[in-house]
């Protein structure tokens, strides 16, 4: 066989086939294999005509149609199976090859891996793509670790396949180091849990304190989707509500049970936060309501609790309470970048990646899940400043959300007063109050620590550490 394939991918379910026919339109000519030799026939036999696909049955054969420095994506499920493909394949490669996994991989394990194949001189890229099924045929959003020199010769390839950004910009672009790609690709996931979150939690209060039909709601987030919110998930969700259940004729939103599922990158999201002490508190609320959404049992032990039940309102009171929401929305939503940009900050500090946070924001703005008119402004202000302390910081966006802020707490007050939970919300505005607040508790639980563990403290007025003697005091 004769190497003339300039990428291959491994693994054939639906993100791998999707992937191969996107770099063969592109009109790069395309190695593929699976496991299962099955799938690697039926992708050539139906997608045959969108380009060049070499099919090979064995690894062996997979790499000896790669041009050199060959470059191979396993796609395959995450975890085990993504080290027994390297397992398989690394003995058959040469000083320089690069191998690029492409599944939803723990950024720890990337470094991992990072670290043994470096040892045989194979450069190992993890790469985060994001947009779903639809984005790995029609052009993702593309978070590529690893090395600098694996970047030369891979990124070309990248771009070209990648999603655009308005402006034409390749939504994608090197992110740093080993484990980096897979890394920005976890918090991607995190800001979308908070995202969806509090999506949901607006559309909760358009329901229930608004009074709106789902229909109504849709058309009130497809008014949302052309102004500052205009974003995929607002699309989509006007989308979902709009859509009635062929089979009673109800609001498809009716007929679905109320209890969310999750693979996992959410809460790898908030666990890594919790090491690195960033508070992502949104994104962790937006986890746990998932959680608590699926505890039926205790939700049905807990149904006859006191407390009070909506009323909704009516006419223009209504509806100015739906432009509240809008607020409250945006404002949080600019918490919620907020704490994921910190934790990419923290993640890079700690592992030295050196990640560009604009570069970030700009790869976001197309192809993927959380894509919205909103990044275009984020990169600004971290091109602007690239050590922005916080997007907070930024003076555009500290005046939009303190402009919103009145709303806000309006809209919360009222969440709480008819007793509808809305955590994402809440945990917002607090960590917004709590980053503003002259003076926090805090200074009584250094005393408590103080006064159990003798943990010392920093007083405000000199210099150095201290400890009360509090048996004696009392
Ligand atoms: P998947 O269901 O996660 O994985 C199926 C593929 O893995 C098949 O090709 C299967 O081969 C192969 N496989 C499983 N165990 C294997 C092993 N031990 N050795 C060799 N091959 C093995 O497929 P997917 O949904 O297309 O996702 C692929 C990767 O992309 C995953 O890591 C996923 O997390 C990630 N991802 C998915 C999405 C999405 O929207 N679905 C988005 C971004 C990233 P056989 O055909 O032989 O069983």
């Amino acid at each position: 066989m004769s190497s003339t394939a300039q990428i291959g991918v491994t693994g054939l379910a639906v993100m791998g086939s999707n992937l191969a026919r996107n770099f063969a339109r592109n009109g790069f000519t395309v190695a593929v294999h699976n496991r299962t030799a099955a799938k690697t026939k039926a992708l050539v036999e139906e997608f045959g005509h969108e380009g060049a696909f070499v099919p090979a049955e064995t690894a062996r054969e997979f790499v000896a149609a790669l041009e050199r420095p060959r470059r191979l994506i396993i796609m395959v499920k995450a975890g085990e199976p993504t080290d027994a493909v390297i397992r398989e394949f690394a003995p058959l490669l040469e000083p320089g090859d690069v191998i690029i996994d492409g599944g939803n991989a723990h950024f720890e394990d990337t470094r991992r891996r990072e670290r043994e194949l470096r040892e045989q001189g194979i450069h190992f890229v993890g790469v985060g793509i994001s947009g779903g099924e639809e984005g790995a045929l029609l052009g993702p959003s593309i978070m590529p670790g690893g090395s600098a020199e694996s970047y030369a010769s891979l990124g070309p390839l990248l771009e070209k396949i990648s999603a655009k950004a308005a402006d034409g910009t390749p939504c994608t672009s090197h992110v740093g180091p080993d484990g980096a790609g897979h890394f920005v690709k976890m918090v991607h996931n995190g800001i979308e849990y908070a995202d969806m979150q509090l999506i949901a939690e607006a559309y909760h209060l358009l329901r229930e304190v608004a009074g709106y039909s789902p229909a109504r709601i849709a058309q009130t987030f497809r008014t949302w989707n052309e102004g500052r919110l205009d974003s995929y998930l607002i699309e989509i969700t006007a989308e979902v509500l709009a859509h009635t259940d062929a089979a009673t004729g109800r609001p498809y939103v009716d007929v679905v049970a109320d209890a969310a599922e999750q693979k996992g990158t959410g809460r790898w999201t908030v666990q890594i936060a919790l090491d690195l002490g960033v508070p992502v508190s949104g994104i962790a609320e937006a986890v746990f309501a998932r959680s608590v959404s699926g505890h039926s049992a205790l939700r049905a032990a807990s149904a006859d609790l006191a407390g009070p039940r909506p009323t909704a309102l009516s006419g223009e009171a209504a509806d100015a309470f739906a432009a509240r929401v809008e607020q409250a929305l945006y404002a949080s939503k600019i918490v919620s970048y907020t704490q994921g940009f910190h934790q990419i900050r923290a993640g890079s500090d700690e592992y030295g990646w050196g990640v560009d946070l604009g570069a970030v924001a700009s790869l976001w703005r197309g192809g993927c899940i959380i894509r919205a008119a909103f990044l275009d402004r984020i990169r600004a202000a971290y091109d602007a400043r690239p050590d922005l302390p916080s997007l907070l910081a930024d003076a555009d966006f500290a005046r939009e959300i303190g402009a919103a802020q009145d709303d806000w707490r309006a809209v919360l007050g009222e969440a709480v007063r008819q007793g509808i939970p809305v955590p994402a919300f809440a945990a917002s505005l607090s960590y917004y109050d709590a980053l503003r607040a002259e003076r926090l508790p805090a200074a009584l639980t250094q005393g408590q620590r103080d006064f159990f563990g003798a943990h010392t403290y920093r007083r405000t007025d000199r210099e150095g550490s201290y400890h009360t003697l509090w048996s004696g005091d009392r």
